[in-house]
């Protein structure tokens, strides 16, 4: 029994040595190589974590720091309808990055302290959270969330420069027909915010609109925005009409004084300053092209182009004169 346990143990002795050979040799290196790859891995995630940008928005009454391009996902969601077509999500998600950046690099958010950009549609930029975006959008949720995570990680980092500066970004829902020079809606020339032909928007639901007021109504709105007119009758109160080329009006004569097409949007809540006005006794009709101030990239004759083939390279440089993407 002993000379066989001797035997028995001589074996053991050399098939551990084997074992102990094979690890040295082959098992170590690998986990060596393995241990180093993971190691450079981690310096890439590092570098890229340095790379990324961190935006300072308003939301909710206070200020939170997150991820650029995380953001930028729930912009897109607020601004533009998810089911339009995936090459002008794109679009979208440049413009509304140039946007952010802008904004970033001019001051921030003027409204409030500390924030670069706020989440209200009318200041900054409109924001939805992904709990916002669940109730908005229902059974098509996910859908809709992979699509404009994927429109934003697609251009990730992409902004409009116009001569090496990025640009100011104006958008708007619906043209009419034709977009506006910069001038005729915010008093400052912009090269690359000229008026351009914009095809295709007939499908957008508010491409016509329509309000009409009681004469009653008309003169008590005009009388309060400007208390000096002097409005008679329904028949001889809307004298001259001037329009810019686009169609929209420039300046109206209402009472024997002028007033902007802008204003006039302003006072009866008009879907755009292109508008027409028909008088039937005693009611005042406004019929309006277009949704939105015109300037800029319009967002349904975006989608009219994506659908038509475009690009959202093809889009934002038809909308934007003379500006490259990089
Ligand atoms: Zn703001």
């Amino acid at each position: 029994m002993i000379r066989r346990r001797r035997r028995l143990s001589v074996e053991s002795i050399v098939f551990l040595a084997i074992i102990v050979f094979v690890l040295l040799a082959v098992i170590y290196p690998a986990v060596t190589v393995l241990i180093r790859h993971e190691q450079k891995s981690l310096e890439e995630i590092e570098i890229e974590i340095e790379q990324e940008k961190y935006v300072n928005v308003y939301i909710d009454g206070g200020v939170i720091e997150m991820p650029l391009e995380e953001y930028l996902v729930g912009v897109v969601a607020a601004e533009m309808p998810a089911s339009y077509e995936l090459e002008a999500l794109k679009a979208q998600a440049v413009a509304a990055r140039t946007y952010t950046l802008y904004k970033m690099n001019n001051g921030g958010c003027a409204a409030h302290e500390g924030a670069d950009i706020c989440t209200d549609s009318g200041h900054c930029q409109a924001y939805m959270t992904e709990e916002e975006m669940a109730d908005f959008w229902g059974d098509d949720a996910g859908l809709y969330l992979e699509k404009i995570q994927t429109a934003v990680a697609s251009t990730s980092g992409e902004v409009l420069y116009y001569k090496g500066e990025e640009i100011q970004v104006f958008y708007h829902a619906c043209s009419g027909g034709q977009t506006e020079n910069c001038e005729n809606v915010y008093s400052q020339v912009l090269p690359y915010l000229v008026s351009v032909q914009s095809e295709g928007e007939e499908a957008y639901s508010n491409f016509y609109g329509e309000v009409a007021v009681s004469f009653k109504d008309f003169k008590s709105k005009m009388e309060a925005y400007s208390p000096s007119i002097d409005i008679d009758d329904v028949a001889s109160c809307i004298e001259e009409i001037v329009r810019y080329e686009s169609g929209r009006v420039e300046s109206i004569e209402i009472g024997g004084e002028a007033f902007t097409g802008r204003e006039i949007r302003g006072v009866f809540s008009l879907n755009s300053a292109n508008f027409t006005i028909d008088i039937s006794g005693d009611t005042i009709t406004f019929n309006t092209v277009g949704y939105g101030h015109g300037v800029g990239m319009s967002q349904s004759g975006a989608n009219a182009m994506a659908k038509g083939g475009a690009s959202y390279v093809d889009i934002l440089t038809h909308y934007y004169t003379g500006v490259t993407i990089e």
